[in-house]
């Protein structure tokens, strides 16, 4: 099995504006069962949990169909190196927690930690019309939910500093609770015990879109790292 993260489109492009969905689910799948992403016109949160999993804004969670499209996602398949019980986790120690296990700052990381939260703050965006607005601005009308005691999974990757204007750099974390009803991008957590299972990944490969829009897009980084940092951090 493969050790490497296939990623498809780079975070700059998103925060750029390129929310169409340029990549089948279909096609994806043929990478990996493990990851995250987003869906066309940011209509929601993608959280791939062996099915490629939907959180809206608007509507419940709901499997994807191999045809449906998406403009940003990251996938691997996920055979962790450890998988360790872990108490007082919460996204500020993660970092602690996991270099006690790993030196990280120059790897990728896939991570899985499965809890019963006693805190939990996620968002899912809204579908978004052409022609479209910033993500700055679509990120300001997305739904936040503060959930307590909800069990469930945060599924993603670390990703080194260095990396930034591919990926989103530290922790990005995607929530899927274990009726499925409940997913989203994690803000915040917090969890008294956690298994905590972690895969160090050596490799990433990007395929970028081969869309005329992404072809002639400016995706000048000056503006878009502030742009990142608000939107994903
Ligand atoms: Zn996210």
């Amino acid at each position: 099995m493969q050790k490497e993260i296939r990623q498809f489109s780079t975070i700059n492009a998103l925060m750029a504006g390129l929310f169409d969905g340029v990549f089948a689910v279909g096609d994806v799948k043929k990478y990996g069962d493990f990851g995250l992403g987003c869906s066309h016109a940011l209509a929601g949160e993608v959280i791939i949990d062996q099915d490629f999993l939907e959180a809206d804004g608007d509507k419940a969670v709901k499997v994807m169909g191999d045809k449906e499209l998406l403009p940003f996602v990251q996938v691997t398949t996920f055979q962790p190196d450890k998988v360790v019980d872990v108490v007082d986790i919460c996204k500020d120690n993660l970092y602690t927690h996991l270099s006690n296990y790993l030196p990280m700052d120059n790897v990728f990381v896939a991570v899985r930690i499965n809890a019963r939260f006693d805190e939990l703050k996620i968002r899912r965006p809204h579908a978004q019309q052409k022609p479209y607005p910033s993500v700055v601005k679509v990120f300001e009308q997305q739904v936040v939910d503060t959930v307590e005691a909800v069990s469930g999974s945060l599924i993603g990757f670390w990703t080194p500093d260095f990396f930034k204007e591919l990926s989103v750099a530290g922790f990005h974390l995607h929530f899927i609770d274990t009726t499925r009803k409940l997913g989203g991008h994690v803000i915040d957590f917090r969890a008294a015990k956690a298994e905590l299972a972690f895969e160090r990944k050596q490799s990433i490969e990007i395929a970028l879109p081969q869309s005329e829009e992404y072809l002639r897009k400016n995706l000048n980084m000056d503006d878009l790292n502030q742009v990142i940092k608000q939107v994903e951090n």
